[in-house]
Parts: structure tokens; C-alpha cells; sequence
């Protein structure tokens, strides 16, 4: 594992392009968990580290999916955003909020993982591993991203991503707008985060970017 800021560890969650599907360890806590194909690559690189609890940004097949296991393999709790708590339990709820589209479908049917019983809900204000719970819904109904002000570091999950989703090419998009119930609150959410200006942003997909000024303006100029 790479680590990107104080504490926080990039993890690569599928084979092929580095950065498609991330998780992090940031101090003790998974943020994150991939696709369900993710469980032993995840497992392998937490190897030697702590793991003492697993939170989601948001419930989505690509970042639910090893997370049962993971929470029995360690015996950890398992946070979730509270309005994604019913997708976090039951993938199906992931399907039925999702656009009624076939990208999402083959999406869910390809990545998701089982559901897991979640013990602590996540919102605005709430404290995981030094940072700040964030709440940023659009992609989910639920979706939080993670700050730590002290140095301006921002988890965001899938707000924006640094990387083309199907094509796989580097660069900062919004994520599809088949694949994200509700993009205009989404862009108001992008919003709330760019205005923190962070110092280093950490994508669930894409290469973590640390130029500030690049963040805010692509969020600038998206059509309001
Ligand atoms: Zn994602």
C-alpha cells in the first residue's frame, strides 16, 4: 500500500489500472471495500496493519462488495451513511435506487457483494479515524465524504472521480449520470466540497490529485 497523507493508505481493489476501484486505510479504519471480486486482494494488502473498523462512503457494488467478509474476517463494525443503511444491508435496495439503466444493472450484477448488518450510521459532523463525516448525497441518497481540515485532506468517494469510469482514462469527470440517482444534487454537493479547498483529494476511482486549483475550477465551472 502507498501512503498518500499522514496515515492514509491507497488500496488497490481490482487488477489492471491502478487507481479504477480504491479503498484506503485511514489510521484504523477501511473506507471502502471494492467489488465482491475484492475481498483477498484487500485482505492482502492490509496485511500487518490494524484494522479495527470499515466504513462506506456510499452503499454502491463497487465499494460494498467485499465488505461483509472483511467486517468477519477482522470482527469489526461496519459504518455506513444513514440513508444508504438499507443498501448497505440488502444489495437489492442498491438496484432499486439506482436508474432504471443497463449500465447500472450490469454494474450491480457483476460487482456487488453480499449485504452486512450495519452497527453505526455516518453523517455530517460525525468523527472516523481523525476526519470529519461530510454529507454529500447525489450519487447515493446517503453519500458522506471524509475531511480532515488540519491538512486538507479530502476522501470524497464517487463526487467526482480523476477517471473515466468506462474508459478507464485518467482525467476529472462527474461521475455517470446512469449510474447516479441524482446528479444536480450531487453537483451541489460537489460544490460544498471545493469550497474547503483540499490539499490532496482521495477518488474512489482515479489517481488521488493534489492541485487545488484544478479541484475548484472543474467544480466552477459544471452548469449550475
Ligand atoms: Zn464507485
Amino acid at each position: 500500500m502507498k501512503e498518500l497523507a499522514d496515515g492514509v493508505w491507497h488500496i488497490q481493489c481490482l487488477p489492471g489500472p491502478h487507481w479504477a476501484v480504491n479503498a484506503y486505510l485511514a489510521g484504523d479504519v477501511l473506507i471502502d471495500a471494492g467489488c465482491r471480486q475484492s475481498t483477498g486482494r484487500i485482505l492482502k494488502q492490509l496485511e500487518g496493519h490494524e484494522v479495527t473498523a470499515h466504513a462506506l462512503t456510499h452503499a454502491h457494488p463497487d465499494h460494498q462488495g467485499a465488505s461483509r467478509d472483511i467486517c468477519e474476517k477482522f470482527g469489526i463494525p461496519f459504518s455506513c451513511p444513514e440513508a444508504d443503511i438499507p443498501a448497505a444491508e440488502d444489495p437489492n435496495v442498491i438496484r432499486e435506487r439506482q436508474p432504471d439503466q443497463f449500465m447500472a444493472v450490469f454494474f450491480w450484477r457483476i460487482f456487488h457483494g453480499p449485504g452486512h448488518k450495519v452497527d453505526k450510521p455516518i453523517g455530517e459532523g460525525d468523527e472516523v479515524a481523525g476526519f470529519e463525516g461530510l454529507d454529500v448525497p447525489g450519487r447515493s441518497a446517503g453519500h458522506v465524504a471524509f475531511w480532515r481540515e488540519s491538512d486538507g485532506v479530502l476522501v470524497l468517494g464517487d463526487v467526482l472521480a480523476n477517471m473515466d469510469q468506462l474508459t478507464l482514462i485518467p482525467g476529472l469527470h462527474e461521475p455517470k449520470p446512469y449510474l447516479t440517482p441524482d446528479p444536480e444534487e450531487n453537483r451541489r454537493s460537489a460544490r460544498k466540497l471545493a469550497a474547503l479547498e483540499p490539499k490532496l483529494v482521495a477518488f474512489g476511482h482515479g489517481a488521488p490529485l493534489r492541485d487545488t486549483k484544478k479541484f475548484v475550477d472543474f467544480v466552477e465551472a459544471l452548469p449550475s
